[in-house]
């Protein structure tokens, strides 16, 4: 296995408004879709999609939605042996896209919740064999530090993507992960700082650098991507492209990264081209649909 993802799935359930409503009102949606999503879910399936071995490890519920999400790991070659039965509902996420690819999104995380250390330990043979440990915050903070001790004590490096953002994560795990991934509104809420311009995105980003992460990586929408390491600041350009719906973008970026990072060791050219791979996504609908294939990918980039 090349990478273990640590963390959620959910069901998507998004709908294509005109608009958002305002409190109090009903919109009638344009359109609809239901589709497997989840921060971790998504991650995984953009690395196997670019050709990673993932293994998953996460809980499903006892209802319709677990058996979906079950065969739709499978169906893209993600080791499901740690994708574990849980009594409760599995974890769902009602979506919001309007035509300007603004989105907004609810979260009720049902059996995400149930995932704790006791589970890692129970994968613990499997996890150590792979190259990268990759994690969210939409399982508990405790489960997500368990991970992150299990990846120190073994030697495996540890990407943490801060989302969605917690008042209550602890700084002192964050600087025990050799890579932190958030996007400019979770960087602010991290910091209190603004994160409008360029500049004050890496002031921000330095002050969590200054506190011992090895790399810091700000995806910034259509801006691009900037990285901090003790090498200085590195910006990537973003792509221009027609975005249709930029759901699970910084998903898409996340997978792509880890799986040419896990592939390559090289850090820049995994930024560049995991910046290319998130664009592409977000000209296509949906949140996992929008994952290109290695092939796709390389075959878009002609
Ligand atoms: P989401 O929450 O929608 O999954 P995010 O806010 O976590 O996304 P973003 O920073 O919006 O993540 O996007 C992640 C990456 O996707 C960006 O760094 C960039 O590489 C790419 N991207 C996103 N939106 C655009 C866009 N409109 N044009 C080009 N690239 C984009």
């Amino acid at each position: 296995m090349d990478i273990a993802v640590i963390g959620s799935n959910m069901v998507d359930l998004v709908s294509y408004l005109s608009r958002m409503p305002d409190e109090g009102e009903t919109v009638e949606a344009r359109d609809f879709a239901m589709g497997c999503g989840g921060k971790g879910a998504n991650q995984a399936m953009a690395a196997a999609r670019m050709g990673s071995s993932v293994l998953m490890l996460t809980r499903v519920g006892n209802d319709a939605f677990a058996e979906t999400t079950r065969r739709n790991f499978e169906a893209n070659g993600i080791d499901t042996t740690y994708v574990l039965d849980t009594d409760a509902t599995s974890g769902v996420a009602p979506i919001f896209v309007d035509d300007n690819s603004r989105n907004s999104i609810v979260i009720a995380k049902g059996a995400n919740a149930f995932l704790t250390p006791a589970d890692i330990e129970d994968a613990a043979e499997a996890i150590a064999q792979c190259k990268l440990i990759v994690l969210q915050l939409e399982v508990n903070l405790e489960t997500v530090y368990a991970a992150i001790d299990f990846g120190n004590r073994h030697g495996i490096p540890v990407l943490l993507n801060p989302a969605p953002a917690s008042p209550d994560l602890d700084f002192a795990q964050v600087a025990r992960c050799d890579y932190f991934v958030p996007n400019e509104t979770e960087l602010a809420l991290l910091t209190g700082m603004p994160v409008q311009t360029l500049e004050e995105v890496q002031a921000a980003a330095q002050t969590i650098l200054d506190r011992g992460v090895k790399n810091v990586i700000v995806t910034m929408g259509s801006r691009g991507v900037l990285w901090l390491s003790a090498a200085g600041p590195t910006l990537v350009e973003g792509r221009t492209v027609a975005a249709l719906d930029t759901t699970g973008a910084g998903d898409a970026f996340i997978g792509c990264f880890s799986h040419c990072l896990v592939d390559t060791g090289d850090v820049p050219g995994s930024l560049a081209t995991a910046n290319a791979y998130a664009a592409d996504s977000v000209t296509r609908r949906g949140t996992q649909t929008s994952y290109a294939t290695r092939e796709q990918f390389e075959q878009g980039l002609k």
